[in-house]
């Protein structure tokens, strides 16, 4: 890599700051130390000593991968890091109840077997003449007089590796681009409990590239939308909805679970369901990842459908059976001094949405009065 002088300083970061980052990441011991503790464990004397680094060395290590990327790898102060590829993996909440295995088949680069990542025939290269062989091109920015600003960038005749090969001695297999693509199956393991976003992570496995480590494949699980069942953690919620004789009278039914047992849910003799209320049935929710012989609780959300109306004939009915009504009879006097009233019926979410809405624009032209328009209003009162 040729040297270049520079005179005036470079923004932000400035080169001290520069040379200790790359001093901290270069030094594996250091690196650890900056890992685990940070930036204030380093500057308290954690790591040993550590000579200076000429800090255009910095560059390069910069522009030539992801020093951050590194996963605490020593292999090698140049070597960069390949890029992670992350993939969505669809399942669904069986998928995640019993555990499955999916096959999937990719593409991916792997270093060229004939030429061993060299890209030619005879394992040589020569300069890159774009870059001297330095895989970085310099440019020269005049921002004042006397103030110039450089700035590096990866050569783009090389690529930034810094040479080029001969084109007679190109490696016929890859062409002379030292990698070759390749079909892989990955066989993704999906198991019991996993949640939703949770990563499968195959290392080493993304696209492979000369002199630099390879980096992983990573899955992240969607699982899809379940008709019945919702997941929340390690508890599964089911809604259901009963008749107001079921309700009161009692009930049966069969739910099937995410594995296709059959469980019957019915209710206590003698007893109640009210509206909107839960019962949950214990170990017959998720199975817990990594510990799938634990399982948590399945809730089910119980509604009631009440009758829209009564003929009179079971209103007397109801009235005989039912507990009397509340013994609080009105006299005629004060009957009278009561205002007549009518209950209409409403949609109570709907009209709260409308509200907010007449609010909201209600809002927005006061705010259109105050944004210069202030003078019409007091002329208006005038
Ligand atoms: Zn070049
Ligand atoms: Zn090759």
């Amino acid at each position: 890599m040729s040297k270049i002088t520079v005179e005036t300083p470079l923004p932000h970061p400035t080169f001290k700051e520069l040379a200790h980052a790359y001093e901290v990441l270069s030094d594996p011991e250091k690196r650890e130390i900056y890992d685990q503790y940070g930036e204030d464990a380093l500057k308290e004397g954690m790591g040993g000593g550590g000579g200076m680094h000429d800090p255009f060395d910095i560059f390069s290590s910069f522009f030539g991968g992801s020093p951050f990327g590194g996963g605490g790898s020593s292999r090698g102060r140049r070597q960069r890091r390949g890029e992670d590829v992350v993939h969505p993996l669809k399942v669904t909440l069986e998928d995640l109840y019993l555990g499955t295995t999916k096959k999937l088949s990719l593409s991916r680069n792997v270093i060229c077997s004939k030429c061993s990542g060299k890209g030619s025939k005879s394992g040589a290269s020569m300069k890159c003449s774009g870059c001297q062989g330095s895989g970085m091109k310099v440019t020269i920015r005049q921002l004042g007089p006397g103030m110039i600003q450089q700035m590096q960038h990866p050569c783009n005749e090389c690529k930034g590796t810094g040479e080029t090969i001969n084109d007679r001695d190109r490696c016929p297999q890859c062409k002379g681009e030292k990698v070759v693509q390749e079909k892989k199956v990955l066989e993704v393991h999906v198991e019991k409990g996993m949640q939703n976003g949770q990563k499968i992570t195959f290392p080493g496995e993304a696209d492979e590239a000369p002199d630099t480590v390879t980096g992983d494949i990573v899955f992240v699980l969607q699982q899809k939308e379940h008709p019945k069942f919702k997941r929340k953690g390690e508890d599964l919620f089911v809604e259901h909805t009963l008749s107001l004789t079921e309700a009161l009278c009692g009930f049966q039914f069969i739910l099937s679970h995410l594995d296709g047992r059959q469980l019957l849910i019915k209710s206590q003799p003698g007893e109640v369901v009210k509206p909107d209320s839960y019962k949950a049935i214990n170990d017959e929710g998720m199975p817990m990842y990594q510990r799938s012989f634990m399982k948590g609780k399945l809730y089910i959300h119980f509604n009631v459908d009440f009758p829209d109306s009564l003929t009179p004939d079971q209103v007397d009915a109801l009235a005989k059976i039912l507990p009397p009504k509340p013994q609080s009879q009105l006299t005629d006097m004060e009957l009278d001094e009561c205002e007549e009233t009518t209950l209409h019926d409403v949609n109570i979410e709907e009209e709260m949405r409308r509200k907010q809405t007449q609010h909201q624009e209600a809002y927005d032209e006061d705010e259109d009065m105050h944004g210069g328009g202030g003078q019409r209003v007091q002329c208006a009162q005038q």
